[in-house]
């Protein structure tokens, strides 16, 4: 052992030994013997804990947020209340958002606040992100923080030749003998993906409200990751502890997760290897939007068509009052109009949740457009983290540096021109509900800040998503954030299949005993 390695050593020694015997000292902790730690525990994380479940392998699963639905990890819209209430599950949706990256305001500051107090108070806002040019900033970028939370993972066929089609959800929909009865439309969430029989698997532990905080590598050797930090929320005083395990899966997100590593970097003195692509390359779509109220012209035609003709006859003889032709229970529709290069956007039009409780969602549309980003690495666009400003978890705050490309401000203008000539050809905008693009970050479809490539200067992590230069770190990548380039559709999908790749990859390691170090 050279000199250099003793003198991190001196200096490791006793963090290390304290972290131990917290975690010596919490007898029944569950957190032992296992092949892995999945940090996250949105659809990325449980596509790993289940294939590596699946092969016999042990996995200890951690989030910061807490279960929030029964099963746990159901996609929220799952629930009676929900599936009879659109507008309801849209409101809550908006209430599970965590800003990323608030700004200072210099506007509306208390005077009864000492300024500097308020840069150690994550409950505070103001002044906690002081260093966000809000010129650049992604203001709606948001994490969910919350466990299980589940959003559809849906595709769609990019290849169509249609100029529209129908949008392939991964939905259930469930539909009774009374025509009456509003039909069921099941959501895949994270709970789909892991199953029931994996949760349920001895060799599984879900640790939910602990904070990952900081990833340790070896003293001797800096390429593999030796221990995880994690917090406990809900315990003071001594709340944190030290996880070992073979394999180590990062899936917080396409900020969360690169905010973790980079939080490692500025807390080991001995972390040695660069990441210098780390949070650049960043790819976020703009996003235009309206909600349609459709003309009488179009509802008369629908209820024209055959195919809906005997449903008409008999919801007008069961409801004479009802004003609306249009049958309870029939499924909103929802249609996808694809990316082209001569239209290079695409679009979502979608029925109910107009979000509203005093308007009658089976008469209403949303229209969403996503432009696929250029040059987003000639912008140098990125997400950064504070060394001394932190977030209200306590970890490095984000900070973006975003800009759009004049290609993309053109684009975007036909985007919205086209999305607003093609909602009037339907009917009326709901007020408050007029053509508008969403403020930047809007559409949480990140991508870029881990990119999966071939070279250490210009991406994070290799083809099987693990980290440049690490053994046994599959930065497995979040999310979505290891996609290449801008995306032409929504990305999990995609993403779930770059995690099935990686976690292929990891088994393979694990049954070769790669990772025995
Ligand atoms: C409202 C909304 C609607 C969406 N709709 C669609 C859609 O229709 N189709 C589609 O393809 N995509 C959609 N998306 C995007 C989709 O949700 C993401 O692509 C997907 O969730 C990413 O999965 P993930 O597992 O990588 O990350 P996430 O689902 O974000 O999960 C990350 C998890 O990590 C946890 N975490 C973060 N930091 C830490 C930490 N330090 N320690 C411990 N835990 C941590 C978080 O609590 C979270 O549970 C939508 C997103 C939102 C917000």
């Amino acid at each position: 052992m050279n000199l250099k390695i003793c003198f991190r050593l001196s200096i490791i020694f006793f963090a290390f030994i304290e972290k131990a015997y917290t975690l010596s000292k919490n007898e029944d902790s569950p957190i032992k013997n296992f092949d892995a730690v999945i940090v996250g525990s949105g659809p990325m994380g449980c596509t790993f804990a289940r294939k590596l479940i699946e092969a016999g392998y042990k996995v200890a699963m951690v989030d910061v947020g807490a279960s929030e639905s029964n099963p746990p990890g159901q996609h929220f819209i799952n629930a009676y209340r929900y599936q009879v209430d659109s507008n309801a599950f849209k409101n809550s949706v908006k209430a599970h958002m965590h800003l990323l990256s608030v700004p200072t305001s210099d506007d509306a500051y208390p005077d009864t606040l000492d300024q500097i107090s308020t840069f150690e108070n994550g409950t505070i806002h103001l002044n906690q992100n002081p260093d966000q040019d809000p010129q650049l900033n992604l203001r709606a970028e948001a994490a969910s923080y919350c466990w299980w939370h589940g959003y559809s993972l849906e595709w769609r066929n990019a290849k169509t030749s249609k100029k529209s089609s129908e949008l392939p959800l991964a939905v259930r929909y469930e539909k009774g003998d009374n025509p009456d009865e509003i039909p069921f439309n099941f959501r895949t969430g994270p709970h789909d993906i892991l199953r029931k029989e994996n949760f349920e698997n001895k060799n599984f532990v879900l640790i939910e409200q602990h904070l990952a905080q900081i990833l340790h590598p070896k003293i001797d050797n800096t390429s593999i990751i030796d221990g995880l930090i994690i917090k406990n929320l809900l315990k003071r005083g001594q709340n944190e502890i030290l996880i070992k395990t073979k394999v180590f899966i990062i899936c917080a997100g396409a900020v969360n997760t690169p905010q973790l590593l980079y939080n490692s970097m500025i807390k080991n003195s001995n972390w040695d290897i660069e990441i210098p692509a780390l949070g650049k390359n960043l790819c976020e779509q703009t996003m235009t939007t309206c909600q349609i109220v459709l003309s009488k012209e179009i509802v008369k035609k629908m209820l024209e068509d055959p195919v809906w003709s005997e449903d008409v006859k008999k919801h007008k003889e069961a409801y004479p009052n009802d004003p609306i032709p249009i049958p309870f229970g029939v499924p909103s529709p929802h249609c996808s109009i694809p990316y082209t290069d001569k239209r290079p956007w695409y679009c979502e039009v979608f029925g109910g949740s107009s979000g509203t409780s005093y308007v009658d969602n089976r008469v209403t549309l949303g229209f969403n457009c996503f432009d696929a980003p250029h040059n987003s690495e000639e912008l140098n666009n990125r997400v950064e983290f504070s060394k001394k400003n932190k977030d209200i978890y306590g970890m490095p705050q984000p900070m973006f540096y975003v800009r759009t490309s004049e290609k993309d401000a053109e684009i975007n203008h036909k985007m919205f021109s086209d999305m607003t000539q093609t909602a009037l050809s339907m009917g009326g905008f709901l007020p408050g509900n007029e053509p508008k693009f969403l403020p930047p970050g809007s559409a949480l479809h990140m991508t870029g800040t881990v990119r999966m490539g071939t070279s250490k200067e210009t991406s994070v992590v290799d083809t099987n998503l693990c980290v440049h230069g690490f053994r046994n770190f599959t930065l497995e990548l979040m999310a979505s954030s290891q996609q290449v380039k801008a995306i032409t559709a929504n990305p999990t999908l995609t993403s779930v299949a770059l995690a099935i790749k990686s976690a292929n990859d990891i088994i393979k390691k694990l049954k070769e005993g790669a990772f025995d170090f």
